[in-house]
């Protein structure tokens, strides 16, 4: 049987660790791991985890949607149109659970270029690096009758919004009522063409990206060199060290996820590198690798002129999103995305609204929350779901419901859970609020001006609901009211967030999930 656990919502109460130990087990205080693949003799337990759960948590196959009404909108789908889905992943298969799952009974298409169904990345640099999943245990589980024509292995090529039609590679079509973009991004490759063709040079966006660089591991490199120090770059470097496997983290910022959370959080997150035995470079860039006569890498140099001898190189450098199929169709797209407002409609190049064309998940590029005309597009988990969720009920129903959730992310590493809310990239300051950075158990708040905008938890993630719920109500920065368990007195003090210019995320995508 297949599950997933909703991390955003997970709340580490721990009623799942108790019921199926065998499933589900923590690493350290906080940080939930499970089996995305178990056997079925335990889903009698893992039933009975999921409905004890209290946040409602865990996702597993087979699970029957109860459909709700067709609506009855003038503009609203009838049981005669079909939805195509463009994207076979997170962003599109919960868009299609949420078109059934609200009454739509026509026809559903999901086309998907590649040859997997629906599967979860977030396990790929975690369990699947470790051994304890297989880079082919993670799809993701989905209600039993959701009746789709399922078109794997077929790559969209071009939009054609006159015909209404999505044309395929194969020089197929495909016609809609209305279409929703959910292609995603894929990882930035190595600049230097011919070093990232090596042999030993990977990224990690796909399954068999996982599988490849677990075969690696698996070999007992010498060493693994790890190239960017954002989110996934970190989590491969825990799991290198977890198997014991010496790890070299290459990161041009002052501290890994600097960018993403701040100074004071990331010198946090540096010592507890350090800890783990990570050969941590700061403020480092590579200048070159170097390969045997075979074409095999076996070195990299760095920017302070020193090198390193390695098997294995994992370039986790950021995202390119995949929007070329779009070029020249009519829609908007730049390095951000796909634009859309935020009911989730493609927008055209003049900034029309293109009412039968959607988006959602990591493609989209989006107004921000504040309404101050920037675009960002967010590359979690969390924010496919809900942003997938409101562009199905709009194309469902017509309507112009908004997608303003706050978002909400976490990542697993060095028997840590990180769990973060708003945006903490955009903040001018931030405060520790609750618990003690020496702990490593500890809750930053940011804020901008005299507003809390973000939250970062570090095992620490019962106060990311809270902190979630000050953000939406626009609560006063720094954060008022004493609690048993503040942290001393030296660090309640408000800091600036960054010592370097905060990012101008007018131009950049507030994740740093991949962005070094
Ligand atoms: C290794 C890894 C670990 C992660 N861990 C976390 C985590 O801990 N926490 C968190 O919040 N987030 C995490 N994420 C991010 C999360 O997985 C993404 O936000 C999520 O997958 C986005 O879903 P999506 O459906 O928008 O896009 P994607 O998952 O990128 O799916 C897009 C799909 O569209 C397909 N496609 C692209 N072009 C075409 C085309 N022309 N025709 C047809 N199909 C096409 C792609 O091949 C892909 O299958 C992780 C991501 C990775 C890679
Ligand atoms: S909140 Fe749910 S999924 Fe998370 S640990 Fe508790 S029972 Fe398990």
């Amino acid at each position: 049987m297949r599950i997933a656990v909703d991390m955003t919502r997970c709340q580490s109460y721990a009623q799942c660790a108790f019921l199926a130990p065998d499933v589900f087990r923590f690493e350290g205080e906080e940080a939930l791991v499970y089996d995305p693949d178990p056997s079925e003799e335990f889903r009698a337990r893992i039933e009975q985890s999921a409905a004890a759960c209290p946040v409602q948590a865990i996702r597993l196959d087979g699970e029957h949607r109860r459909p709700a009404p067709e609506a009855s909108a003038p503009t609203a789908l009838t049981a005669t149109d079909r939805v195509v889905v463009v994207g076979a992943s997170l962003a599109g298969l919960t868009a299609v659970e949420t078109l059934r799952s609200g009454g739509f009974t026509g026809l559903v298409t999901v086309i998907g270029d590649e040859p997997d169904e629906p599967y979860d990345r977030p396990p790929l640099s975690k369990q699947v690096l470790l051994g304890t999943a297989g880079a082919r245990g993670t799809r993701l589980p989905r209600a039993s009758d959701l009746d789709v024509e399922w078109r794997l292995g077929e790559a969209a090529t071009g939009l054609d919004l006159r015909a209404r039609t999505v044309l395929l590679a194969d020089g197929g079509r495909v016609p809609y009522d209305r279409v929703l973009i959910a292609t995603g991004t894929r990882a930035r490759p190595w600049p230097v063409a011919r070093d990232a063709g090596l042999d030993g040079v990977h990224t990690l966006r796909t399954a068999d990206d996982a599988e490849r660089l677990r075969a690696r591991l698996v070999a007992r490199p010498r060493r693994v060199l790890v190239i960017g120090g954002g989110f996934t770059g970190s989590e491969i470097a825990s799991a290198c060290r977890r198997l014991d496997i010496p790890v070299t983290l290459v990161d041009r910022g002052r501290a890994p996820l600097a960018r993403a959370l701040g100074d004071t959080v990331a010198d946090v997150l540096a010592d507890v590198q350090r800890e783990h035995g990570v050969d941590l470079r700061s403020s480092t860039t590579v200048t070159s690798l170097r390969a045997d006569a075979r074409g095999t890498v076996t070195a990299a140099t760095f920017s302070d002129g020193s090198e390193v001898d390695v098997d294995v190189v994992v370039v986790a450098i950021g995202a390119l999103r995949n929007i070329e199929w779009l070029s020249g169709s009519g829609v908007a797209v730049g390095p951000l995305g796909v634009d859309c407002d935020a009911s989730c409609r493609a927008l055209g190049p003049d900034g029309t609204v293109l009412d039968d064309v959607f988006v959602a998940g990591d493609v989209a590029a989006f107004p921000h929350p504040s309404g101050d005309g920037r675009r960002v597009s967010v590359e979690h988990w969390g924010n496919a779901v809900s942003q997938a969720s409101v562009a199905a009920d709009n194309i469902r129903t017509g309507g112009q419901a908004r997608h303003d959730e706050v978002p909400v992310f976490w990542s697993n590493q060095f028997g840590h859970v990180i769990k973060s809310v708003g945006t903490p990239e955009a903040a001018d300051s931030v405060v520790i609020a609750q618990g003690s950075t020496a702990r490593r158990a500890f809750v930053a708040v940011y804020g901008t001006g005299d507003r809390v905008v973000g939250a970062t938890a570090l095992d620490h993630v019962k106060w990311v609901e809270h902190y979630r719920r000050q953000i939406g109500e626009g609560a006063s920065f720094p954060p008022e009211g004493r609690t048993v368990d503040d942290p001393p007195d030296a660090e309640r003090t408000v800091r600036p967030r960054s010592r370097i210019t905060r990012p101008d995320t007018s131009a950049q995508h507030s994740d740093e999930r991949t962005t070094p």
